[in-house]
């Protein structure tokens, strides 16, 4: 019997042969790197069924125009002649509407109640994963009237849609996080939410699967396929080829260049970000986003990592020191007391999320294929809702009815 191959050995793939294992299906995950780092692993790890608004909405086109002009804003595509740049930015433009966000609401919200479940049932059937999974919420604070107005607004919208938000005053920061100042106005809380340790998530999957017969070709690049009819048969790779009963592709940003070997069309761009851990001192509690900058703060007991800025990248994967300044630099104007160092370049961790035009991951099946699946484009919540697409890929391929309905996240939506 062929195995199931997975191109992409990131958190995605990691999660789909979590699933196909269980269901006693044999797999082989295929990465280009040693897989020591890539966008998995040094994120800022938050599960977040609160995040059901997509990137591409419509307020981003007028902030995203501003913050082009400052080389430390949260968010920046910088302009170039580059075609595939500008037919994602032009789908992108088209799918920052008042219905395409409504549209896909449910469909987030749904993926992403899905996924929090199963982070939470892989908590009880592996308690030996340091997996640090906090159920604490997520504290969106703000410093700014106009911030404030579109917080209160998404926590309104949320309860709408039957999430839980407070609202909270800076007297009730102060109670989450008690042992340093927060210079915020105020702050919306997701208790729903949570956060955990990407790197020791991901370390355990790799080990796990390894022991449960799952194989690794690493420092193998994918070039090509072998088709018949609609099947692929075989993946051709750097190494040599390996025969495929069943293909799904999970390259994160490069899942465009590996759909166009098939011949179809996945528009994807890397959203580059950053990532660095600082002492937590004095000691940050709650997982927290710094809402005008964008910035992510992740703490585990005496570490805390703060992330962020979203550069549309391609997959130029080059380190810009002024947008890390621009994380570093918010720290201090939250949390004044905190004793920020700066990062040398080598502490700096960075990440491309895959990101698709319209903020919406793409899960199925590719357009003319009847083995090749997809599950790719997850932007700035791939880790929240991996063990999802995970779960909905091994469904798909066992040709079981989904947990959930899935015609938002259509493959073939731009093919
Ligand atoms: C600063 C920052 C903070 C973030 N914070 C969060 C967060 O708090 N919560 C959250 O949910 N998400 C977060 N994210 C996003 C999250 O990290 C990504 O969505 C997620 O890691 C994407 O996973 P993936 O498996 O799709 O892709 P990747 O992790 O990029 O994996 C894709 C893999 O495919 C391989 N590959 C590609 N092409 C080929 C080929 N041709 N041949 C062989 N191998 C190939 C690559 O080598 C790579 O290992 C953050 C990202 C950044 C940058």
């Amino acid at each position: 019997m062929k195995p199931t191959i997975i191109i992409g050995g990131g958190i995605v793939g990691l999660f789909s042969a979590y699933f196909l294992q269980k269901e006693g299906i044999e797999v082989t995950i295929i990465d280009r790197t040693d897989m020591a780092e890539n966008c998995s692993t040094g994120n800022a790890g938050m599960i977040v069924p609160s995040h059901i608004i997509p990137l591409s909405a419509p307020g981003m086109i007028s902030k995203g125009i501003s913050w082009m002009f400052s080389s430390k804003s949260p968010f920046y595509i910088h302009p170039r002649l580059d075609y595939k740049l500008l037919q994602w930015s032009l789908l992108f433009f088209r799918a920052a509407n008042e219905k395409q966000v409504a549209k896909a609401i449910p469909f987030l919200k749904n993926l992403g109640l899905l996924s929090k479940s199963l982070y939470l049932n892989f908590r009880e059937e592996h308690p030996e994963v340091a997996l640090a999974l906090q159920e604490k919420g997520l504290m969106m604070v703000y410093k700014t009237d106009a911030v404030e107005k579109e917080e209160v607004e998404f926590a309104h919208l949320a309860r709408k849609y039957g999430l839980e938000a407070e609202i909270l005053s800076p007297q009730d920061i102060q109670k989450v996080e008690p042992n340093l100042e927060v210079k915020a106005k105020g702050a919306v809380l997701f208790p729903g939410d949570a956060h955990l340790n990407p790197s020791a998530l991901y370390s355990f999957l790799k080990t796990y699967l390894t022991e449960k017969g799952v194989r690794f070709h690493t420092n193998t690049e994918v070039l090509g396929f072998e088709k018949s009819g609609t099947k692929v048969t075989a993946v051709l790779t750097d190494q040599g080829k390996l025969e495929a009963e069943k293909v799904l592709l999970c390259g994160g940003s490069w899942s465009g260049e590996l759909a166009k070997m098939l011949n179809f069309s996945l528009p994807m761009m890397g959203g580059k970000g950053y990532s660095f851990i600082q002492e937590n001192q004095p000691e940050i509690k709650q997982a927290t986003i710094l809402t005008e900058m964008k910035v992510a703060v992740s703490p585990y007991g005496n570490k805390v990592r703060f992330g962020g800025t979203l550069e549309i990248a391609g997959t130029n994967q080059k380190i810009n020191m002024n947008r890390v300044k621009g994380i570093f630099e918010s720290i201090n104007r939250y949390y004044p007391d905190f004793q920020a160092k700066f990062p040398s370049e080598n502490q700096i961790w960075k990440g491309l999320r895959p990101c698709s035009p319209d903020g919406l991951p793409y899960i199925g099946f590719a357009p003319g294929y009847s083995n090749v699946l997809v599950g790719s484009g997850h932007g700035m919540m791939g880790v929240s809702l991996a063990p999802a697409t995970g779960k909905i890929l091994a469904e798909l391929h066992l040709q079981k009815d989904t947990s959930l309905l899935i015609s938002g996240f259509e493959v073939g939506r731009y093919a």
